[in-house]
C-alpha cells in the first residue's frame, strides 16, 4: 500500500482566499480593504523577525501562483532586467503611486477605497498568472512590491541589528553577528530544484 508521507502545507489552499476576495470583491467592494493585512503583514515580519516567511508561507496570492499556476507554467528563465532593482523599485513606485492617487481621489468613501485595492490586486495578480506561465510560477514575487519591502525591511533589521551585536559581543569578550537570512520560500525551496531566480533578492 502506498503511503502519504507528504506534510500539510498552508500553500495548498490559501489560493482559494484570494479568489474569494477578488471575487467578493468584485460584488462588494468595501471587502477590497482587507487586502491591507496582506500589505502590512509581510513587511512587519521581515521588520520584526527577518526574511520573507510570510512570502513563503502564508501570502494567498504567493499560494495561487505557486499551486495554480506552478502546473501551467512554462518554467522559462527569467530575464535579468525582472530581478533588477530599477525594475522592482520603478514598479514599486508606480503601483504606490497609483494606489495613492486612487485613495486620494476616494475621499473617504470606503467602497471606493476598497475598489482601489480590487483593482491593483485584480492586475497585478492577471500580471503575476502572465510572468508565471511565461517564467517561473511566483515570478511575480521577484518584483512584487510587498516583497520588496520585506527584503528592505529585512535588510533593514539586519543592519539594526549589526551594531548591538558587535557591542554585546565586545563586552562579553566574544563577537558573533547572527543575521537572518533574506527571502526565502520554504515550500518553494523543498518542491523545486536550485536555479530559480525568484528565490534570490
Ligand atoms: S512577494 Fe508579494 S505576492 Fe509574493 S508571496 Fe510575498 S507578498 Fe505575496
Amino acid at each position: 500500500m502506498e503511503e502519504n508521507n507528504r506534510s500539510f502545507s498552508t500553500t495548498d489552499w490559501l489560493w482559494m482566499i484570494l479568489l474569494g476576495f477578488l471575487i467578493s470583491g468584485w460584488f462588494f467592494p468595501t471587502v477590497g480593504i482587507i487586502a491591507i493585512i496582506c500589505m502590512i503583514a509581510p513587511v512587519l515580519y521581515g521588520l520584526l523577525k527577518g526574511g520573507r516567511f510570510w512570502c513563503g508561507t502564508f501570502c494567498p496570492r504567493g499560494s495561487f501562483l505557486a499551486k495554480i499556476i506552478g502546473p501551467l507554467s512554462q518554467k522559462g528563465r527569467i530575464p535579468a532586467f525582472i530581478a533588477s532593482s530599477l525594475f522592482r523599485y520603478g514598479l514599486l513606485v508606480f503601483l504606490f503611486f497609483n494606489f495613492g492617487w486612487g485613495i486620494y481621489q476616494a475621499a473617504g468613501n470606503t467602497e471606493m477605497v476598497g475598489k482601489v485595492f480590487i483593482q491593483i490586486i485584480l492586475v497585478t495578480t492577471l500580471l503575476g498568472i502572465a510572468m508565471g506561465i511565461k517564467y517561473q510560477p511566483r515570478t511575480w514575487c521577484t518584483v512584487c512590491p510587498m516583497g520588496t519591502l520585506t527584503t528592505a525591511a529585512s535588510k533593514t533589521r539586519a543592519y539594526l541589528r549589526k551594531p548591538l551585536t558587535r557591542k554585546t559581543g565586545r563586552i562579553l569578550g566574544t563577537h558573533t553577528t547572527r543575521l537572518r537570512q533574506a527571502p526565502v520560500f520554504p515550500q518553494q525551496k523543498s518542491k523545486q530544484s536550485g536555479g530559480n531566480r525568484q528565490n534570490k533578492e
